[in-house]
């Protein structure tokens, strides 16, 4: 799965700099997804949509420390457990029952965003 930040988030920022793929954002900051990973070419994301790499994307919260799910890969080839998760005070990085995802998806991933 990839992991979710829930509205428990005191947006402590602490997580934001742990994560591998630069998945995590601050609320109401735009994301891209050329940011930290070496993607440069047009990118299909998981709602369909192909967008140029260096273009702003709508952030996912206004409120919140967000995660982009086509970012993350749960730091599967980077580490053994989520890193926003061991780091956040507050326990709010949980994983999203809504993107249940397997080891081999999020490992395809990884290498596609560093490849
Ligand atoms: S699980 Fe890892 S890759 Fe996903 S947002 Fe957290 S730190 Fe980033
Ligand atoms: S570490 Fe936890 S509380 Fe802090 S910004 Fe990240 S998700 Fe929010």
């Amino acid at each position: 799965m990839a992991i979710m930040i829930t509205d428990d988030c005191i947006n402590c920022g602490a997580c934001e700099p742990e994560c591998p793929n630069n998945a995590i954002y601050e609320g109401g900051v735009e994301w891209t997804i050329s940011d930290g990973t070496t993607i440069s070419a047009p990118y299909t994301i998981e709602t369909g949509e192909t967008i140029d790499p260096d273009e702003d994307q709508e952030p996912v919260s206004d409120e919140f420390y967000y995660i982009v799910p086509d970012k993350c890969t749960e730091c599967v080839g980077f580490h053994e457990e989520p890193q926003c998760a061991a780091v956040c005070p507050v326990d709010c990085c949980v994983p999203d029952p809504e993107r249940e995802e397997s080891e081999s998806i999020l490992a395809a991933r990884q290498k596609t965003l560093h490849a």
